[in-house]
This record gives structure tokens, C-alpha cells and sequence, in this order.
């Protein structure tokens, strides 16, 4: 349960939701989150941790995860739901982030390493040649790392996907966020169908690999909706897929329509694995980046015992 609490005085208080219990998160300030953020700044690099505000960078830094962001810090979307700035980005792609990256990673000993990015809609293939360039800079450093890329929809240019998909990024993540009924509030620049298309450009590019999406849930869609998604995700080829409750960023930012309750979570996760898919996060704080070292572990394990002749790569 949540209850509505005063933020602010006079013309400009507003109220805000206390957040349920579930989706709070201690948030101490260790040394290993210290030294992330000095070696991100001397190495000129972004995470969506912090500029998405994730509720989780205590424990996943502290544990030395990080997710990178490519590209600037700098979206030319709006989405409603997403702290990262908006804006038409001053710079060109940064030709020494896939080294500072494939740097970085060696830094902090990651065995599997997650690359986002922000939308660069300016740029002819949405960024999808420094994608490539930074999973191939990680190839070529750390040859034992898996790794995992989660994409914009490039506004549908399958192309851009075969292009990221042409340097054989272990995972394909795309999200899909929230049901189709929502997207013009949630996602104005998007489509369903596109992201859905985009899913399945890549399971066609990568036979072998893991293609995974994800939604977060508490923007106004029912259970049928979220069911008939994780249908809809199947269909398109994908695998893996999370899910996990909206938090609002700012007051600037979409209401929290509703909390799910951690036992919803269960019940979708339980819907979600009798459809089909072979690997399934979902509760409260669940990202897409959270703990995706361990479950594409799980899903290599699970695959190679089936498979032992069949190498993922
Ligand atoms: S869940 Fe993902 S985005 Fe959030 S802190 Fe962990 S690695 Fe970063």
C-alpha cells in the first residue's frame, strides 16, 4: 500500500506517492560506488545507472555492475517515463568510447558487460556502428567477456540492427517498456509494432544468441494487456524477458498509476514461463540490466546441457 505525502509548500507543493516498502531500496555510499564514478568521469564515460536514477546503483556498484551508456548523455526522445536528458546532442559519437569501454570493463574484471545508449535519431544509424565498434573493442580485450547490448528501435532500420547484430553481441535487448494502448503517452516516439520488429530482426541476425525484452508495469495497463505483450514478445522470437514497477523519476515525469504487488510479479513470472520463454526476471525493483550477468549464465547453462556440441558465439 502507498499513501499520498506533501512535497514542497504553498503554490508549488505537490503530492507524491510514499513509495511501498517493496520498492525501496537502502541506498548506502561505499567506496567501490566512489571509485565508479572517478573512473567513469577519467574515462569520459556515462552509465544509465545514474541517469536513469536506477534505485539499484547502491547494490549493483558496491557489487562492481555497471551498465554503460553509449553515446552522450544527451536523448533526442522524450519518453515520459525516463530521467536521461532530452535534447538534439552536441556531439559527433566519441571515436575513443569503444576503447575507454572495452578499459573500463577491464577495470572493474567484468565477466559480462551491458551497453545501452541513448536515442541518437540525429545520426544516420542511430549509433549502431558504435555499438559494433565498442562490442568489438571488448572482443578484442577481454575475449572470455560476454556481452550484452540493449538498443534503441534505430526507428525501425533493420539495417542498424543487422549492424550491431554483425559484431555478435551474446545478448539482443530491446524493451518494449509498456503494453501498445500506452504508447503514446509512455513512448511518444515509438511504435509496438516497430520494437516488435526490431526483436525479430535480431533473432533472425543471431539464430544462436539471446534476444530478451523487458516492461515495466504501474502505468495504467491490466494483466491481459501485460500477457497478450509477453505473447506478442514470443511470436517475435524472444527468449528472456523482465519486468519490474515504474518509479517516478521527477514530478516532471509520468504518475505512478499503481504499485504491483510483489505476489503480481510472481503470477506474470509464472505466466511468462508457461508461455515459453526460457528465462524470465520479475519483481518490484527487476531491470533489465539487473543481474543479467546471472541469468545469461543460467540461460548458456541451461542451452550447453541441451546442446553440448553447439558453441554461442
Ligand atoms: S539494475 Fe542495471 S541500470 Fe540499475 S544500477 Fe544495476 S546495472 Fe545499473
Amino acid at each position: 500500500m502507498s499513501e499520498l505525502i506533501q512535497i514542497g509548500e504553498g503554490a508549488s507543493a505537490f503530492t507524491h506517492r510514499r513509495l511501498p516498502s517493496h520498492c525501496v531500496r537502502p541506498q548506502a555510499r561505499t567506496p567501490e560506488i566512489a571509485g565508479i564514478e572517478r573512473m567513469l568521469r577519467a574515462r569520459r564515460l556515462h552509465s544509465v545507472c545514474e541517469e536513469a536514477r536506477c534505485p539499484n546503483r547502491s547494490e549493483c556498484w558496491t557489487a562492481g555492475h555497471v551498465t554503460f551508456m553509449l553515446l552522450g548523455s544527451v536523448c533526442t526522445r522524450a519518453c515520459r517515463f525516463c530521467a536521461v536528458e532530452t535534447g538534439l546532442p552536441a556531439n559527433a559519437p566519441d571515436p575513443a568510447e569503444p576503447e575507454q569501454v572495452a578499459r573500463a570493463a577491464a577495470d572493474l574484471s567484468l565477466s559480462h558487460v551491458v551497453l545501452t545508449s541513448v536515442d541518437r535519431d540525429d545520426l544516420p544509424d542511430g549509433g549502431a556502428g558504435q555499438f559494433a565498434a565498442t562490442v568489438q573493442a571488448l572482443r578484442e580485450a577481454r575475449a572470455e567477456t560476454t556481452v550484452e547490448v540493449l538498443t534503441p528501435d534505430f526507428q525501425g532500420d533493420r539495417s542498424s540492427v543487422e549492424t550491431v547484430c554483425d559484431a555478435r553481441p551474446d545478448v539482443y535487448n530491446h524493451n518494449v517498456e509498456t503494453v501498445p494502448r500506452l504508447y503514446r503517452t509512455v513512448r511518444p516516439g515509438a511504435r509496438f509494432e516497430r520494437s516488435l520488429d526490431v526483436l525479430s530482426s535480431a533473432r533472425s541476425a543471431r539464430p544462436g544468441a539471446v534476444v530478451k525484452s523487458g516492461l515495466m508495469l504501474g502505468l495504467g495497463e491490466s494483466e491481459g494487456e501485460v500477457v497478450e505483450v509477453l505473447e506478442a514478445l514470443l511470436g517475435a522470437g524472444v527468449d528472456s524477458v523482465t519486468m519490474g514497477q515504474y518509479l517516478r523519476p521527477t514530478r516532471h515525469h509520468l504518475p505512478v498509476d499503481r504499485y504491483w504487488e510483489p505476489e503480481e510479479f510472481e503470477t506474470l513470472a509464472g505466466a511468462a514461463r508457461d508461455l515459453g520463454f526460457s528465462h524470465v526476471a520479475s519483481g518490484p525493483l527487476v531491470r533489465s540490466s539487473y543481474h543479467a550477468g546471472d541469468a545469461y549464465a543460467q540461460m548458456r547453462g541451461a542451452r550447453l546441457s541441451e546442446t553440448p556440441a553447439e558453441g554461442w558465439r
